[in-house]
């Protein structure tokens, strides 16, 4: 008894990412980060908050429905003034039940960082731009379910033509992909980032069985990977997908970001109950990232 309740324990501790095997999910006693967060309207109200306190660098940009109608939010945090020549991305909950603490208090952070001197203020006066959309999957969210309300897993629904996957079918991808490739124009989208539960490993493309990365591009992934490992802590494994979580994902918003735009593009897999507890050390680590960004 005691070996399979330890059985069902690691199974569950793996449960939130290996959706693909029906044993894993049939087991799982419960599939969420154990993170507690408020509504989805209480992080979009805390947006607004801080576009009215920071109006010289924060806009909300609604820039899709969900399926249930819940409007999608981001926040884009630039210096109004300068063009904008670079950009980051960071997404949070793509994944419904995977929600972390951390990706909808980085906004407050950025643009408290803008009332000092340092690594963020030059970096946004140097012509960065950080879009933080820090729910995805708003419906699913709400729920702590991982699909959204079709029943689909967004993070399979990107286009990755090396995968040949024609993606962009829900309107939660769709809308925030055509936003991005508006407003960026000819901006260069330098490093993406997605947070997801409860691996505690940093993942870059390719999520799919068969390609890998050239060892130039290989290398720069690598350079970010250490940072984070300095910053966050030595345990944070890194690799791709199929090396790290030992399956196959074709669609994933990595992929795309990566081919499609040349980003380093990665997934950060958060630790089960706790992530929420190292927010410092996050941004510690985009500190680093942001200063770092000239010589990747
Ligand atoms: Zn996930």
């Amino acid at each position: 008894m005691k070996y399979l309740i330890l059985a069902l324990l690691s199974l569950n501790a793996l449960a939130s990412d290996f959706p693909d095997d029906p044993l894993i999910r049939l087991l799982a006693i419960d599939s969420d980060s154990g993170i507690q967060g408020p509504t989805y309207s209480k992080i979009v109200e805390e947006l607004k908050s801080l576009e009215e306190s920071f109006s010289d660098y924060a806009q909300v940009v609604t820039y899709g429905k969900s399926v249930e109608g819940r409007p999608l939010s981001l926040i884009k945090i630039a210096n109004k003034n300068i063009i904008s020549t670079k950009a980051v991305y960071i997404g949070g909950s793509i994944h419904g039940d995977e929600y972390l603490n951390i990706e909808d208090r980085l906004p407050r952070w950025f643009l408290e960082q803008t009332a000092t001197s340092g690594t963020i203020l030059s970096y946004l006066n140097q012509g960065g731009v950080i879009y933080i959309a820090p729910i995805l999957n708003p419906d699913g969210y709400d729920r702590r379910e991982r699909e959204n309300r079709n029943g689909v897993d967004l993070n399979r629904d990107y286009t990755v033509i090396k995968a040949d996957v024609q993606g962009f079918k829900e309107a939660e991808t769709r809308s925030l992909v055509e936003y991005l490739s508006r407003d960026l124009g000819s901006i260069h989208l330098e490093v993406t980032m997605d947070y997801h539960c409860c691996i505690g490993a940093l993942l870059y493309p390719w999520s799919f069985t068969g390609p890998v990365l050239s060892s130039r591009d290989e290398k720069r992934h690598l350079v970010v990977a250490s940072i984070m490992k300095s910053s966050i802590g030595p345990g944070v494994k890194v690799g791709t997908t199929p090396v790290i979580l030992g399956y196959s994902a074709k669609g994933t918003s990595k992929d795309f970001y990566f081919e499609h735009f040349g980003a380093l593009s990665f997934t950060y897999e958060g630790r089960r109950n706790k992530e929420n507890s190292f927010f410092q050390e996050h941004t510690t680590m985009w500190e680093e990232i942001l200063k770092n960004l000239v010589t990747l």
